[in-house]
C-alpha cells in the first residue's frame, strides 16, 4: 500500500516509533529510523525493520537541536528521495511537581515534545507541497486532552502539539497533505516503565500500585495499549482512505478520555 513513499519517524529505536516504523515498513514504505545513540546501539531496531526488505536509514540526529533537525530531513531527501510521511514521535518524560519540576527538564521537554514537530515540518512542508502529498503524524497523547499531577511540561507540550497539528493541517489542506494527532493512553514502552519509579516515590505508593491505580485506573478497558494498534493506526493515516482525515486528534486509550 505505501510502496513507493518514504517516511522519517523520529524517535523510533523504541516503543511506539519502533512499531509505527516497524508498520510503515510492512505497507512497503523506505524508513528513516532516528534516536538517540549510534547505529551500533540501535542494531537490533534497524534489523527488525530491514528485515521488511524496503530500504532502511538511520540517523541519530538529537531532537532537542533545530539543526541536527534539519539535518535529518535533508538526510532523508537525499538518500531517500523524498520525505512523503513525516511521524514525530520522540519525547521525553519528567514526573515531579510543580515546585519541584526542574526547570531544565521543562525546556528539553518543550524543545523534543513540541518544538522538534515544528522544525521537521517545516523543512519537510515545502517538499511535500511541491509533490502535492504528505501524511504528518504526530504522537500525542491522552495527555493532549486532559492532564494529570506532577506532568506540568509533558502535559503542556502534549496540548501545544495538537495546536501545531491542526495549523499544519489547514496549510496542507489545498496541497494533498494532511497532518493528524495521534493520542494513545498508557502504553507499554520502555518510556512508561521508566516512570514507575518516579511516580511511586512522588506519591508514596508501590509500582505495582502505580501500574493498577495510576495507570489503569484511567483506562476503562484496564488495558494497556499495545504498540501494534497504534503502528495500524498510522497506516490507516498514511492510506487513500484517509485523504480527507486531516487535523484530527485520534484517540487510542481504551476509552480514557471518554469519562
Ligand atoms: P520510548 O522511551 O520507548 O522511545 C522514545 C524514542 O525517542 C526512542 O527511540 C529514543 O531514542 C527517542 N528519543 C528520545 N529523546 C530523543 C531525542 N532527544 N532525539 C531523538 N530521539 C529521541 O518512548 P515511547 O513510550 O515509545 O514514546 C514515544 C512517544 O509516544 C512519545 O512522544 C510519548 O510522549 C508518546 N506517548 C507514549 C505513551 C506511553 O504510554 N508509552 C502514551 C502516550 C504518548
Amino acid at each position: 500500500m505505501l510502496k513507493g513513499k518514504t517516511a522519517v519517524v523520529t524517535g523510533s529505536t523504541s516503543g511506539i516509533g519502533l512499531a509505527i516504523a516497524d508498520a510503515l515498513a510492512a505497507a512497503g514504505a523506505d524508513i528513516m529510523l532516528n534516536g538517540l545513540g549510534d547505529e551500533a546501539d540501535n542494531a537490533d531496531a534497524i534489523d527488525q525493520i530491514k528485515a521488511h526488505g524496503t530500504k532502511t536509514l538511520f540517523s541519530p540526529a538529537n531532537m532537542i537541536n533545530p539543526d541536527e533537525i534539519v539535518e535529518l530531513i535533508e538526510f532523508a531527501e537525499r538518500d531517500l528521495g523524498s520525505v512523503d510521511i513525516l511521524v514525530n514521535n520522540a519525547g521525553i518524560q519528567h514526573v515531579a511537581p510543580i515546585e519541584a519540576f526542574p526547570a531544565e527538564k521543562w525546556n528539553a521537554i518543550m524543545a523534543i515534545n513540541l518544538s522538534s514537530a515544528f522544525h521537521t515540518v517545516r523543512a519537510a512542508f515545502p517538499g511535500m507541497k511541491k509533490r502535492g502529498f504528505g501524511r504528518i503524524i504526530n504522537t500525542a497523547s491522552a495527555h493532549s486532552l486532559v492532564a494529570s499531577p506532577y506532568k506540568a511540561a509533558y502535559v503542556t507540550a502534549k496540548h501545544g502539539l495538537v495546536g501545531l497539528t491542526k495549523v499544519v493541517a489547514l496549510e496542507g489542506a489545498e496541497h494533498g497533505v494532511t497532518c493528524n494527532a495521534i493520542s494513545p493512553g498508557y502504553v507499554w514502552t520502555p518510556l512508561v516503565e521508566g516512570q514507575l519509579a518516579d511516580t511511586a516515590k512522588t506519591r508514596g505508593i508501590t509500582e505495582d500500585e502505580v501500574k493498577n491505580t495510576v495507570m489503569l485506573a484511567n483506562q476503562p478497558t484496564k488495558q494497556f495499549v499495545k504498540v501494534e494498534e497504534i503502528g495500524g493506526m498510522a497506516v490507516f493515516l498514511c492510506s487513500d482512505a484517509a485523504a480527507n482525515v486531516t487535523g484530527a486528534n485520534m484517540t487510542i486509550d481504551g476509552g480514557w478520555t471518554a469519562q
